[in-house]
């Protein structure tokens, strides 16, 4: 069920926002339903953003218990964070973290064909560390790429707080 977010002051909708939180988190941690338990990886990402579409590409082994789970159930959920920055206070309830983050739901599919792998590869690279590489046939035999359609995602920011109990 798509639910909106409950505390919707702290929902972040312009897209130049999302983007950089994209941009900064670098990790995901994706969830998957292994028969009747859930199962959470956390994984580098690459994304793309296009017309509000969002995509993740992921590498990893050619084997191990997500690709099988994700053979079996391809529905997934995303969920990044950064920009943690602890808060204290007098009282206790005055600590916390504001933090950004993103969430949604989505179905992976596994790159099989070698142009794609690539691309994938080379949207990763560029998100992770900001810069352009080519990869040729033999360096993407070796690795699983899974291309993460983003069917629905929100976005969050908790601030940190003036001095109030929240
Ligand atoms: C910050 C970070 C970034 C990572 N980036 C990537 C990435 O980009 N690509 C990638 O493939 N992997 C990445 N990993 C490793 C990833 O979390 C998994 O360990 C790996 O993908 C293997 O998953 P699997 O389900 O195939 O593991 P398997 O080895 O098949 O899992 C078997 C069991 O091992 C245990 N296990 C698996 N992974 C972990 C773990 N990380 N910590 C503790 N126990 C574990 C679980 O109990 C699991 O049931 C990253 C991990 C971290 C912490």
């Amino acid at each position: 069920m798509k639910r909106g977010i409950t505390r919707r002051e702290r929902e972040v909708t312009d897209p130049s926002e999302i983007i950089g939180i994209l941009d900064r988190a670098k990790i995901v941690h994706v969830g998957m339903i292994d028969g009747d338990m859930p199962y959470v990886v956390p994984m580098n990402y690459g994304y793309t953003m296009e017309e509000g579409k969002l995509t993740l590409y992921l590498h990893g082994a050619t084997r191990g218990r997500k690709l099988d789970i994700l053979r079996e159930n391809p529905r997934v959920f995303i969920e990044i964070d950064t920009d943690i920055v602890p808060f204290t206070g007098q009282a206790a309830c005055q600590y916390g973290v504001g933090y950004s983050s993103v969430m949604g739901e989505g179905t992976a599919e596994l790159v099989e064909d070698v142009e794609g792998k690539k691309e994938a590869l080379k949207i990763l690279m560029k998100t992770q560390v900001g810069k352009d590489f080519d990869f040729v046939d033999k360096m993407v035999g070796g690795v699983t790429v899974i291309k993460v359609h983003v069917s629905d995602y929100t976005a969050k920011k908790r601030p940190i707080p003036k001095r109030d109990c929240q």
